[in-house]
C-alpha cells in the first residue's frame, strides 16, 4: 500500500509522523526546494499540544517554544479590553498554549522522519485516477503511482481545484505584515492584540529574545501600495499606538516583512473522495483571526491516523474522517471570520462602542467559546 501525502507543511508533516507512529509509511511530495517555513511565528494552542502529546512529539516542541501566560486584547492607547489565563489551560485542557519561531516548528517535526519520506521539487500540476490508483504528475515532467493520497498542499490546493473546481477562496477585507525579529522578549509574559482606528497590531514574545508581530489593517484585495510599505509606512500608520508597538517597529527592517493578503476557504461540500482525502488548509483554510488554522491541521493528523487504526479501510477511513472534522472545523472557519470583522472595525465610534460591550461581555461567554475550540478529546 503506497500513500502520498502533497504538501510538506505543518499538516503534511505532522501527518506523515502520525502515520509513521501506527507502522503505515507515506511519502510526502513537497513543491518547494527544501522543507521550510514560510511565515513567522506561531501559536500552538492547547488543543494543538494535546495533538503533539498523542504523537509523542510534544517534549520537542515545548523546548523550542515558549509558554504563554496570557493573551491580552487592548485598545490604542494600551488599555486592556479582555484577557485570556492561558496558563490555567494545562489543568482544564491537558496541555499548556506555546509560541514557536515556524521555521523552529518545521525543524522539529521534520527531524521525526528520515529524508526518504520528504521529497522536494515535487510540485503537483494535477493527478489522474487509473482503476484503483492515483497517478501523480509533477512539474518536473515526473510521475508517481499511490494508492492513496492525502492532500496537504495548502489552501490553492491543486487537488482540491481539481476534484471541487468550484470552491473558492474568500479575500477576508484586510492585508496582513508580519515579521520575527531580535528583540528583548523574555521578560514579556504575554501575547498582546491592540485594536485601534489604524488597525490591528498583534505582539508575540517567542523563545531566546525573539518577537513575533503583526499588523492588519483594511484593504482592496491585491493592493499595490500595501504590497510596497516599508517600516516607515507602517511606523506612520502605527506609530501612535501604545508601547511597545512603535518601538518594535524601530527594530523591524523593511527586508524582514512578510505581506499577504488575508483570505479563507468558503465551506467545502467534501473532504473525502474515495481513495483521496483533502487536510489542513486544503480542506478548511482559515482566518487567522482565532490562531487556529495550524492547530485545526494537527487535530486532522491526529484524528486521521486514529480512523485509519480502527476503519476496515482507507476509503472507509476518510468518510469516517469527513464526519468528525467537518463541522469543527467549519465551525472555526466561519468564527475566525466574524471574529475578523469585529476586530477590524475601524472607525473610531463604533470601535469605542465595541470595545465597552467586549469589557461588559460575562467571562462565561468567553469561557464557553475557549472550552469548544481548546477542549478536544482524542
Ligand atoms: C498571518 C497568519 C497567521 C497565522 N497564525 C496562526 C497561528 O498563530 N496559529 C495557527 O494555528 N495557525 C495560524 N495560521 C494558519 C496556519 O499558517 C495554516 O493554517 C497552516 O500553515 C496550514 O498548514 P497546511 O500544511 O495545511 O498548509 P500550508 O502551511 O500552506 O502548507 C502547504 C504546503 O504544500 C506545499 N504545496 C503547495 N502547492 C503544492 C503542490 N502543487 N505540490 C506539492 N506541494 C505543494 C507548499 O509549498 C506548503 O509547503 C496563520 C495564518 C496566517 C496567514
Amino acid at each position: 500500500m503506497k500513500i502520498g501525502i502533497t504538501g510538506g507543511g505543518i499538516a503534511g508533516l505532522t501527518t506523515a509522523i502520525a502515520l509513521k507512529r501506527i507502522g503505515i509509511h507515506a511519502v510526502v511530495y513537497e513543491a518547494a526546494p527544501t522543507i521550510k517555513a514560510v511565515g513567522a511565528g506561531i501559536g500552538l494552542a492547547a488543543n494543538a499540544m494535546k495533538g503533539f502529546q498523542k504523537l509523542g512529539i510534544d517534549h520537542a516542541i515545548m523546548q523550542e517554544g515558549r509558554l504563554l501566560d496570557a493573551l491580552v486584547i487592548k485598545d490604542e492607547r494600551g488599555r486592556q479590553i479582555t484577557k485570556t489565563d492561558t496558563l490555567a489551560s494545562s489543568q482544564k485542557y491537558g496541555a499548556d498554549n506555546f509560541t514557536i519561531h515556524r521555521a523552529r516548528l518545521h525543524q522539529v517535526l521534520m527531524s521525526y522522519l528520515d529524508d526518504a519520506d520528504v521529497h522536494t521539487n515535487k510540485r503537483l500540476l494535477h493527478f489522474e485516477r487509473s482503476g484503483s490508483k492515483v497517478q501523480l504528475h509533477f512539474a518536473d515532467g515526473s510521475q508517481e503511482w499511490v494508492d492513496y493520497l492525502i492532500a496537504a498542499d495548502g489552501i490553492h490546493s491543486p487537488v482540491r481545484q481539481q476534484l471541487l473546481p468550484t470552491a473558492t477562496t474568500r479575500y477576508a477585507g484586510y492585508t496582513c505584515w508580519r515579521a520575527v525579529i531580535d528583540y528583548p522578549a523574555d521578560h514579556l509574559r504575554e501575547a498582546s492584540e491592540t485594536w485601534g482606528p489604524m488597525g490591528r497590531f498583534g505582539v508575540v514574545p517567542l523563545k531566546d529574545n525573539k518577537l513575533y508581530w503583526y499588523a492588519c489593517v483594511k484593504a482592496r484585495e491585491n493592493d499595490i501600495r500595501y504590497k510596497n510599505f516599508k517600516v516607515d509606512d507602517l511606523l506612520q500608520t502605527f506609530g501612535s499606538y501604545h508601547p511597545p508597538i512603535p518601538e518594535v517597529l524601530q527594530n523591524t527592517r523593511t527586508e524582514q516583512l512578510i505581506w499577504n493578503d488575508i483570505a479563507d476557504l468558503a465551506p467545502l461540500p467534501q473532504y473525502a473522495f474515495d481513495t483521496i482525502l483533502l487536510i489542513g488548509d486544503a480542506a478548511h483554510a482559515t482566518t487567522p483571526n482565532m490562531g487556529q488554522g495550524a492547530c485545526q491541521a494537527i487535530e486532522d493528523a491526529v484524528i486521521l491516523a486514529d480512523v485509519i487504526q480502527r476503519a476496515p479501510t482507507l476509503p472507509d477511513a476518510f468518510r469516517e474522517f469527513e464526519r468528525l472534522r467537518m463541522a469543527r472545523t467549519q465551525y472555526i472557519v466561519k468564527q475566525s471570520r466574524l471574529i475578523g470583522v469585529v476586530a477590524q472595525l475601524q472607525n473610531k465610534l463604533i470601535g469605542g462602542l465595541r470595545n465597552r460591550l467586549m469589557r461588559a461581555l460575562p467571562a462565561s461567554a468567553q469561557q464557553k467559546q475557549l472550552d469548544k475550540v481548546l477542549g478536544v478529546e482524542f
